[in-house]
C-alpha cells in the first residue's frame, strides 16, 4: 500500500511572503517578513526583499519626475523652462549648474543659449559657440546617448583643445552629465548638467537619466518654438510700426503727411470735445514759393521746404504736431497745453524762419511764411475739424493779403 502523501509541514514564512507581495500589488513596496532559515524559501525571501527595494526606489523616482515634469511645463518661454528645470530637478540629479545649447539650424554648430549656477561666476555664458565637427558633442549626437565625465580636470589635460572645457573647469566644476535633446527624432541641443564634485554622476541611473533626457527634450523644444514665436511677434510689430512710419511721414521733410496729421488732429479734436477743452491749429504757407521754384529751380525749392520744417519742428514742444499738409502748406496742431497760445507760436516760427536765409546749393534764399492761426472755445459749437481748417485758411488768406510774411487769428466757439 503506496503511503499516503502527508502534506508538508505548513512554513509560516510562505504566509508572510504572501501578505508582502499582496502589499506590494497595492503598491507597499516594503518587504519586512522574516526571512528565516537560509534554505530555498530563506534564498526567495531575499529576492523578494531586493525586487521591493527596487520598485520602491523606481516608483519613487518616477513620481518625483512626474511631479517636477508638471512643474516645468508651466513654463512657456524657453528661459522660464530653464529656469524651473534648474529650481527642481536637484531631488534627481546632482548638479551646481545647468546649461543650454542649441544647435544651429544646418546643425553644423552648437551656440550656448542660457546657463545658471548655484555660485557666481559663470565664464561659459550666453553666446558661446562651437563647431560640431571634431567635437566630443558630435558624438553624442550620433549616439543620442547622455555621457559623463568624472573627472573634468584629467579630461581637460587629455583634450587641452577644448575651450568649452577649461572654461567650466575654471569655475570650478569637475564632473558633467551632457544630456542630447531630440526632438521629434532630430537633435536640437544639449543639456549639460555639472558638478562641482568628482563622480557625481557615476551613480546616476541610466533608465531614468534617459526618461528625464526625452522629457526634456520635448519641453526644451516647446519653449524654443514659443520663444521663436514670440519673437517673430515681436518683428512683426516692429515692421508695422515702420510700416506705420512709412504711410504717415512725407518723404521730403520727414514731418507727418496729411495722412499723419489730419490723423493727429482727429484725435485732439476728440479729446477736446470730450474734455470741453479749446483747440488751437496753425496753418502755414510759404510765401512766394513759386519764385522760388522759378529763381533757384526745383531742387532748391525742396532743399528750401526741408529747411522751414527743420527749424519749425525743432522749435515745436513734444506735445504740437507739425505735417505737411500740401505741398508748401504745414499744419500745426497744439496740444492742451498750447491751445491758447497759438498766435505767439505763429508769430515766434514767423521770425525764426524769416531770421535768416536758407543756404543750398551756395545760394542763399531769403523766405518768409504766412500763418493763419485759429482758436476753438468749444470746439463742439465750432464745427468739425475740417471746418477749423477752413477757419484756419481765411486768417491765412487775411494774412497773404496784408503783405505776407504775418500772423493773423480768429477765435471761434
Ligand atoms: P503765396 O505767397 O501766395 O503762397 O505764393 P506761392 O508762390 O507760394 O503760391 P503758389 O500756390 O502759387 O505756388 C506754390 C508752389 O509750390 C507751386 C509748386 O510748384 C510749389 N511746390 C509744391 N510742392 C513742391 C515741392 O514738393 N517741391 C518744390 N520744389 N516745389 C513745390
Ligand atoms: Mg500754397
Ligand atoms: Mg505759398
Amino acid at each position: 500500500m503506496k503511503p499516503a502523501i502527508q502534506p508538508p509541514e505548513a512554513d509560516p514564512r510562505i504566509d508572510a511572503f504572501r501578505d508582502a507581495v499582496r502589499a506590494m500589488r497595492e503598491g507597499h513596496y516594503v518587504f519586512g517578513a522574516d526571512t528565516g532559515a537560509a534554505d530555498g524559501l530563506g534564498a526567495l525571501g531575499e529576492e523578494l526583499r531586493l525586487l521591493a527595494g527596487h520598485l520602491d526606489w523606481y516608483f519613487s523616482h518616477a513620481s518625483k519626475l512626474q511631479e517636477i515634469t508638471d512643474n516645468v511645463v508651466g513654463g512657456l518661454l524657453l528661459d522660464d523652462v530653464l529656469d524651473r528645470i534648474f529650481q527642481s530637478f536637484q531631488t534627481v540629479i546632482p548638479y551646481n549648474r545647468i546649461g543650454c545649447a542649441l544647435l544651429s539650424e544646418d546643425g553644423r554648430s552648437v551656440r550656448s543659449c542660457w546657463a545658471r549656477a548655484d555660485y557666481e561666476t559663470i565664464l561659459l555664458s550666453d553666446g558661446f559657440s562651437a563647431r560640431i565637427e571634431g567635437s566630443s558633442l558630435g558624438q553624442i549626437i550620433a549616439t543620442g546617448q547622455p555621457r559623463i565625465i568624472n573627472d573634468l580636470e584629467n579630461y581637460l589635460e587629455r583634450h587641452p583643445e577644448s575651450h568649452a572645457t577649461r572654461l567650466i573647469v575654471k569655475e570650478g566644476i569637475r564632473s558633467s552629465l551632457t544630456c542630447p535633446l531630440v526632438s521629434k527624432g532630430r537633435p536640437i541641443g544639449f543639456l549639460f548638467f555639472s558638478s562641482v564634485e568628482r563622480f557625481a554622476y557615476e551613480g546616476v541611473h541610466q533608465g531614468i537619466f534617459l526618461r528625464i533626457a526625452s522629457q526634456l527634450s520635448a519641453l526644451v523644444e516647446k519653449g524654443r518654438l514659443y520663444q521663436q514665436i514670440v519673437e517673430l511677434n515681436q518683428r512683426l510689430t516692429i515692421e508695422q510700426e515702420e510700416l506705420l512710419q512709412l504711410a504717415t511721414r512725407d518723404a521730403l521733410t520727414g514731418v507727418l503727411n496729411r495722412r499723419g496729421i489730419l490723423d493727429q488732429l482727429d484725435g485732439q479734436y476728440s479729446r477736446a470735445r470730450r474734455g470741453k477743452g479749446l483747440m488751437g491749429l496753425i496753418l502755414i504757407d510759404v510765401d512766394h514759393f513759386k519764385d522760388v521754384n522759378d529763381r533757384y529751380g526745383h531742387a532748391v525749392g525742396d532743399a528750401v521746404l526741408k529747411e522751414i520744417a527743420w527749424r519749425i519742428d525743432r522749435d515745436l514742444r513734444q506735445y504740437n504736431h507739425l505735417g505737411r499738409i500740401g505741398g508748401e502748406e504745414f499744419l500745426i496742431v497744439l496740444g492742451d497745453a498750447d491751445g491758447a497760445h497759438g498766435v505767439a507760436i505763429a508769430e515766434r516760427l514767423r521770425q525764426l524762419v524769416a531770421a535768416r536765409p536758407v543756404s543750398c546749393e551756395g545760394e542763399d534764399v531769403p523766405v518768409t511764411i504766412s500763418a493763419g492761426v485759429v482758436q476753438a472755445l468749444d470746439p463742439a459749437i465750432a464745427g468739425d475739424y475740417e471746418t477749423l481748417i477752413a477757419i484756419a485758411d481765411q486768417a491765412l488768406y487775411e494774412a497773404k493779403n496784408a503783405g505776407r510774411n504775418r500772423v493773423a487769428h480768429r477765435i471761434v466757439g
